[in-house]
């Protein structure tokens, strides 16, 4: 059970609840005390019962991207029962099942807000940890905790037709996948590779096959072949052979780069056809050279896309629920996330952690 200690903050009554973060860059992932709001007219509140471990985590609490403010408590793929609801709240109910996702909270007013790309909001989105609060004059705490305060148009309803633990990830790796394949319209016909086999290019994978793709993982790990094939990947090609990478040029419509790790776009854009578009979703700490020439001949695109605006969030799960996706998961207990976090740097994780919050209650 996890009780409540009541603390008056700032002239707001917070509730100190448990959490995982990290206090600097080098130091290792520990147990913290952290404050959440009570729950203001339009907020509903979650007790977390399951949160992935997305490899954007270990950049923020390792400080490999600029900006992380310590203490961190980073995650962003929650799941969820609602404990209590403030009165002006329509959606949701003490009692159901409800996702967080990557961000809890925009401008609301923007044109991307209105179109429901808040992710993209023009006055900046607030991430759901290590962002300025609009609400509190804090810095947002992530989903390793076990309680989380979000406004109801930023929380996502979920099915219980699926297991939760393995529907968490959908809420960042799902959606971050679902919606390039949307906006790009990727389907039967299209040649698609997934570049990188770990929690996102999985759910690439899942995804793109269920769109009707014939789907071709480009993996430096051998021993994820017959996991491709299970996911439902039609071709399993290893990019550390320099000769299976040459007999891959203009074969693919579609090339959707996962990879966390610094790399060479030049040496994947010559796999692409005439009018290919390889859309990168990996965020490496540093920057990558691209010759001019690997776009003007072939008349080829490199974009970039950012998780997905709530309303496709709500699509992608209700999809997931209808066609009975869920991410493959390993499940550990929160003094397992250093370990965690060892093992997805080496590639080591099929294919998402995802941390049981039960085990932080206790
Ligand atoms: P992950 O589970 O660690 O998967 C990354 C995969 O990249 C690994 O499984 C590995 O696949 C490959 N890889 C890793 N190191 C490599 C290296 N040195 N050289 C070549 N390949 C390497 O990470 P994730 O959680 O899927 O996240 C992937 C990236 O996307 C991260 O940078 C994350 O921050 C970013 N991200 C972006 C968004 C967005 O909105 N755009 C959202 C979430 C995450 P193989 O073993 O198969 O080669
Ligand atoms: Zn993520």
């Amino acid at each position: 059970m996890v009780t409540f200690t009541v603390n008056q903050l700032k002239g707001k009554i917070m509730n100190t609840v448990r959490a995982i973060g990290a206090t600097s860059a080098e130091a290792p992932l520990d147990t913290l005390d952290i404050e959440r709001r009570n729950p203001a007219a339009g907020d509903v509140e979650i007790e977390i019962l399951y949160c992935g471990v997305c490899h954007s985590d270990i950049h923020t609490a390792r400080g490999e991207w600029p900006g992380t403010i310590y203490p961190v408590v980073p995650g962003h793929e929650i799941v969820g029962k609602v404990t209590r609801v403030g009165e002006a709240v329509r959606k949701f109910k003490v009692g159901q099942t409800v996702g967080v996702g990557c961000f809890v909270d925009s401008c609301q007013s923007c044109h991307n807000c209105r179109e429901g790309l808040e992710q993209y909001c023009e006055a900046g989105v607030t991430a759901t940890y290590n962002s300025p609060s609009r609400v509190e004059k804090t810095i947002t705490k992530g989903g390793y905790s076990t309680h989380i305060v979000v406004r109801e148009e930023f929380v996502l309803s979920v099915s219980d037709k699926l297991p939760l633990y393995a529907v968490a990830p959908l809420l960042c790796a799902g959606i971050t996948t679902y919606s390039p394949l949307r906006h790009w319209k990727v389907g039967k016909g299209h040649q698609l590779a997934v570049l990188g086999l770990g929690g996102l290019g999985h759910m690439a994978v899942k995804l793109g096959a269920s769109m009707g793709a014939e789907v071709t993982v480009l993996s430096r790990s051998e021993s994820k072949r017959a996991d491709a094939q299970k996911l439902g990947a039609h071709q399993f090609e290893l990019t550390t052979n320099p000769e299976a990478k040459e007999n891959l040029s203009n074969r693919f419509d579609f090339i959707i780069d996962t990879v966390s790790a610094s790399h060479d776009y030049n040496e994947y854009l010559p796999m692409l056809k005439t009018n290919g578009v390889m859309i990168v979703l990996g965020v490496p700490p540093t920057p990558s050279e691209l010759h001019a020439t690997q776009l003007i001949f072939g008349r080829k695109t490199l974009a970039g896309s950012l998780v997905g605006g709530i309303r496709e969030t709500q699509e992608m799960l209700d999809y997931c629920a209808a066609h009975g996706i869920v991410s493959d998961v390993e499940m550990i207990r929160a003094d397992q996330i250093n370990q965690a976090y060892e093992r997805t740097i080496a590639g080591d994780v099929k294919y998402r952690f995802v941390i049981d919050m039960a085990s932080l209650k206790v």
